[in-house]
């Protein structure tokens, strides 16, 4: 166990205060003090021990113990390095809604210079999945004290980053009977305490893929006596730059991008063999499809024309998200309930990212929002930097946010009514709508 006692001093030194936190009133308001400091310091104790994916031991271990300490009866652990939880509902059989949140961190070298930096040389949270984590903890407190129609799940998910833990998840068998799921990532695009909760495209598919271009070696000096696999992927990387610009609907978001090359091992040597990997990137079913058969098809056809035999392997990951307008509008209904109108803004970016809550939305419907992460003032510093930091108003957000995002998709499941038909909300309640 990584835990020492320099670890939560570290964690504990100048916790915010609820001025500082930059979160609304009304969602701070929501938690008492120890439940603020004790959130905070799970997540500053999170970010200081971080684990890469599937080895998230310690990590399952504080969460289990946080939710424990909480009063929650049922935890158990689940797909190796998850944890699971389920929050009673008000009715016993009303139906059950999920939350997720990723837990694992990346092999990145942190260069935050916080007082509660990562310990682990290599290892950081530069994604936000210590705020993910421990914003399910606080969704926790906020469902022990007004309870949704029905049970909810709580799934701190591990392997995020790796698109492995979603899957491990479903094959666990527990999402069976889960009516809705939800989740979110944080976003430093956006000011804490602003949140996008709307239908369609949120993420895209992220395939990769191999090309391996096999021609003829020879003397650097006798190019005629050779079939050269550098010329030849020299040309696939120019001819595959005409599927996005040629070949996809320009109105459909799409990338292909080679990220290596490796060929060669002499200056004077034409070599044998070139092998290429790189990404596929689309927010729809159609446009992916076309990416891969059109990639497919340029590098074989471009290879043969230079002698050389291209072998193209695709590995399929994570599908795109596209939120379901249903799901979306009991998400958006939620968060104009607790923030108020003007904070559900519009995401207004295409998002190219891959994220494993594709997997869930095969399975269950449910909606996907991304939680605004940035103090006022604070620059929008990218995700999977190593100066990649989180405003922590964002874990009181996300609480309340997706807490009541699994109350409103309950009720709404429960009484066979769609947001349309339900209860005008008042627009200045900060309390969600039943
Ligand atoms: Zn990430
Ligand atoms: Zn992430």
């Amino acid at each position: 166990m990584p835990s020492s006692d320099a670890t939560t001093a570290a964690a504990q030194a100048a916790l915010p205060t609820r001025h500082t936190l930059h979160a609304p009133a009304a969602v701070l308001d929501r938690f008492t003090d120890s439940e603020l400091a004790s959130l905070i310091t799970l997540r500053r104790t999170l970010h200081a021990n971080p684990e890469l994916s599937n080895v998230e031991h310690a990590t399952a271990d504080r969460l289990h113990t946080a939710l424990r300490a909480l009063g929650v009866t049922e935890v158990q652990r689940v797909a190796g390095t998850g944890v699971m939880a389920r929050i009673p509902g008000r009715t016993h059989g009303a139906p059950v809604v999920a939350l997720r949140g990723d837990i694992d961190a990346l092999p990145i070298q942190e260069q935050t210079g916080l007082p509660f930096a990562s310990q682990v040389p290599g290892v950081m949270h530069a994604c936000g999945h210590d705020v993910h984590a421990s914003w399910i903890v606080g969704a926790a407190m906020e469902l022990l004290r007004e309870p949704a129609a029905g049970d909810v799940l709580l799934i701190l998910q591990p392997a995020e980053e790796i698109g492995a833990g979603a899957r491990a998840i479903i094959d666990s068998g527990v999402l069976h009977g889960v009516a809705a799921i939800f989740g979110g990532h944080v976003d430093r695009r956006f000011l804490v305490g602003q949140v996008i909760a709307e239908p369609g495209p949120l993420a895209a598919s992220a395939d990769s893929f191999t090309i391996i271009l096999t021609g003829r070696g020879a003397h650097g000096a006798r190019p005629h006596e050779a079939a050269d696999p550098i010329v030849a992927a020299a040309a696939v990387i120019a001819a595959v730059q005409t599927i996005v610009s040629r070949r996809i609907d320009p109105s459909r978001p799409a990338v292909c991008t080679i990220g290596s090359i490796h060929a060669g091992v002499a200056a004077n040597v034409i070599p044998d063999t070139a092998t290429m990997t790189g990404t596929l990137r689309a927010t729809d079913a159609q446009t992916r499809a076309l990416l891969t058969t059109e990639l497919a098809r340029i590098a074989r056809e471009v290879a043969a024309a230079h002698g050389v035999e291209a072998v193209v392997t695709i590995e399929r990951g994570t599908p795109p998200i596209v939120n379901p307008v249903r799901e979306a509008a009991w998400a958006r209904q939620a968060a104009t309930a607790m923030l108020g109108a003007d904070a559900v803004v519009p995401f207004g970016i295409t998002n190219m990212g891959g994220e494993d809550f594709a997997f869930y939305m095969e399975q269950v419907p449910g909606c996907f929002l991304r939680v605004g992460a940035r103090a006022p003032g604070e620059p929008p510093t990218a995700a999977h930097s190593p100066r990649f930091d989180v405003a922590e108003g964002a874990i009181l957000v996300g609480a309340v946010v997706l807490a009541a995002c699994a109350r409103t998709a309950s009720q709404s499941l429960a009484t066979g009514r769609g947001v349309d038909d339900a209860e005008p909300s008042s627009g200045s309640s900060n309390r969600p709508m039943l």
